[in-house]
């Protein structure tokens, strides 16, 4: 069966160019045009995904993913025209799974929406590994359990957002070593674009608030100018 994908956008054209490139694909799109079609639809039956314009006729996507978000917990990918809008979407945390700014190359949308799918299609893999997790769960600064998703910093449970977490467990998982922002990108998001090139560091900025919250006088994450981010390795092992 193919998988269902609601398409919640008010201008026809771009509707039309998401279908097509969704059907060469493989997926079996559907098009509405306003934020209450789109609730309405995923009442009656939950898509696989759904892709959300930010800027309806009747309520701004936002609004939208709210009202989603209550009844169900399809994946939602944010498409922005603004930069205004992108900053909303990455720092208020909204839990989308991901974004797009307009204009987009539907090919690249498509496979973004392959690999938001594939991700949702296995939270078995991380279960497997948490037992090794807990075995080595040595007193460290930085515990990381991928079975539950959960990150202690000096023993304070973080509460993080989904690329949040991806973002530190990547650091956590080598102290030292510098990642770029596309194996960042590759590794967290499962995708590299250039329409993304602003969410490793508008995500490093809120990780590091929350660790600033735990451990004010720490700089845990590292920025290396030009190269990328690292986790140090000298932190103190108490604080
Ligand atoms: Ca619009």
């Amino acid at each position: 069966m193919k998988p269902r994908i609601l398409i919640v956008e008010d201008e026809p054209g771009i509707a039309d160019t998401l279908q097509y490139a969704l059907r060469t694909d493989g997926f079996e799109p559907q098009w509405v045009s306003t934020g209450e079609a789109a609730l309405a639809s995923v009442r009656e039956q939950a898509p696989a995904l759904v892709i959300l314009d930010v800027g309806l006729p009747d309520a701004s996507g936002f609004e939208v993913f709210k009202r989603l978000r209550e009844a169900s917990d399809v994946p939602v990918v944010f498409l922005t025209a603004r930069s205004d809008e992108i900053d909303r979407v990455v720092g208020l945390e909204l839990g989308a799974d991901d974004y797009v700014a307009k204009p987009f190359s539907p090919r690249e949308l498509v496979a973004r929406v392959r690999s938001i799918l594939r991700r949702a299609a296995k939270p078995a893999a991380t279960v497997a590994s948490a037992a090794s997790t807990t075995a080595a769960a040595a007193p460290a600064p930085l515990v990381v359990d991928e079975g539950r998703r959960q990150i202690r910093f000096y023993g304070t449970l973080l509460e993080l957002s989904r690329y949040e977490f991806g973002l530190l467990q990547t650091l956590a998982s080598r102290p030292g070593h510098v990642y770029s922002r596309d194996a960042l990108l590759e590794r967290v998001w499962g995708a590299t674009t250039e329409s993304m090139d602003r969410t490793v560091d508008a995500h490093v900025k809120t990780v590091r608030a929350k660790l600033k919250l735990v451990a004010p006088g720490l700089e845990p994450i590292r920025t290396h100018r030009g190269s990328g981010y690292c986790l140090a390795e000298d932190l103190p092992a108490t604080l």
